[in-house]
């Protein structure tokens, strides 16, 4: 048995309290344990409490001196398209010349061309720049990732893009919860019934039996896939066993969060233009908000999603960095951090749950992490300020000292 002791954290910020999601003022109750320690045993916490304690039980467990430092749940990332080839830095100049999204998509930018390029690339050359994406995060602090597929768009690519996460989570330390997210776009020269058609029936059937997915999503919007074509992608996956994510109400109030609702879905994503009836939708329906500020700064727009009534109406809120080569190119969640204060009105500690905890149980994990608590795995963080608020508040300058998986060091 191998055992580790994080001993004199300035501030061990536990996130301990009920065992399910938080809500309304309990987002800002974030345990912080001053000069704080744990003691680890193998992959899981076995003491979490004041230093001296801790000290007088570690025997001779190796020490992470902590003193001047933060540490924290690793981050969860509960919304990212973390496989992809190339970039659109040819979009992103266009964008800041001023171009439209029209022109840009015109000039053979666009969606089209990651997907052609994802087409193009084999197995092993998407791996090799998952794994470079994958560093990325561990360097922000991040511990586990959701990814979704969704540049392929034939059978033969989606599943493609799933065996890389597959590949991922077996040869680097990041935890990947893979996302089937086959309905992302129309391929060109076809119907939107007659891809969900195949949708439903090429990729949702082997996605399971394969068991390459743990979630279903779709691109709910005008032009992608209307109301009744998301239904029916997301019923079919809800039969082989499947949960339910939903790009949701990005660009338009297009009905999709109450979609979501209707179909009992774990999260709705974006939320930019979901009105009153929409988060009253969201309540009904018990569905996480996952809210994404990065794709919103990214695009130039200052439509931020309603943080501030989702916490007053009770949603357990998430935020996410929807990294993506096109709208959301960061894996930082402390940028996210940084935007959901500035631009979303919530507090630092609110931050801070809804980027560990609540994101847990939006994937289904929230009994092993998302918090530093007793019996859980050890996938922490340690940042180079004394104060959790720092990581909020200087943006833009990176902190992460070191992470740890499973009780060991990640990066
Ligand atoms: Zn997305």
């Amino acid at each position: 048995m191998s055992s580790l002791a994080v001993l004199h954290a300035s501030q061990l910020v536990t996130l301990a309290g009920p065992k399910r999601r938080r809500v309304g003022s309990e987002l800002s109750d974030i345990a912080i344990i001053r000069d704080g320690g744990m003691l680890i045993r193998d992959d899981r916490i076995d003491v979490v409490g004041p230093s001296n304690e801790i000290k007088n039980k570690a025997g001779d467990a190796e020490v992470i001196d902590a003193r001047g430092k933060v540490v924290l749940p690793g981050f969860v990332d509960a919304h990212t398209h973390l496989v992809f080839a190339g970039n659109r830095l040819d979009d992103f100049e266009r964008r800041a010349c001023g171009d439209t999204y029209e022109q840009i998509a015109k000039a053979g930018g666009g969606i089209w061309s990651t997907v052609e390029k994802t087409r193009a690339a084999s197995e092993a050359e998407l791996l090799i720049q998952a794994k470079k994406h994958a560093d990325w995060f561990l360097r922000c602090g991040t511990t586990t990732v959701e990814s979704k597929s969704g540049y392929g768009l034939t059978p033969e690519d989606e599943l493609k893009i799933l065996k890389v996460m597959r590949r991922l989570t077996q040869e680097t330390p990041l935890e990947i919860v893979p996302t089937f997210l086959g309905a992302h776009a129309v391929p060109r020269k076809m119907h939107a019934d007659e891809y969900v058609d195949l949708v439903v029936n090429e990729m949702l059937p082997p996605v399971s039996s394969d068991r390459l997915a743990e979630f279903c999503d779709v691109f709910c919007e005008r032009g992608y896939f209307d109301i009744e074509q998301s239904r029916r992608v997301l019923n079919s996956a809800k039969s082989l066993g499947l949960g339910l994510r939903i790009h949701a109400d990005q660009l338009s109030n297009s009905g999709a969060a109450k979609l979501a609702a209707e179909l009992k879905a774990a999260t709705a994503d974006h939320l930019e233009k979901t009105d009153e009836q929409g988060i009253a939708a969201l309540k009904s329906g018990d569905v996480q908000p996952v809210l994404l500020p990065g794709s919103v700064y990214a695009l130039g727009s200052t439509c931020y999603p309603r943080a501030r009534e989702m916490i007053e109406a009770g949603l357990a809120v998430v935020i996410a960095t929807d990294f993506n080569p096109g709208s959301s190119p960061t894996p930082s969640m402390p940028m996210i951090l940084s935007l959901a204060c500035t631009q979303m009105k919530m507090s630092p500690a609110e931050a801070i749950a809804v980027s560990t905890i609540n994101p847990a149980y939006s994937l289904g994990r929230g009994n092993l992490i998302g918090s530093l608590e007793v019996g859980k795995m050890a996938n922490f963080s340690v940042f180079d300020c004394e104060d959790y608020r720092e990581l909020a508040y200087w943006f833009g300058v990176p902190q992460t000292h070191s992470v740890y998986i499973k009780g060991r060091r990640a990066r």
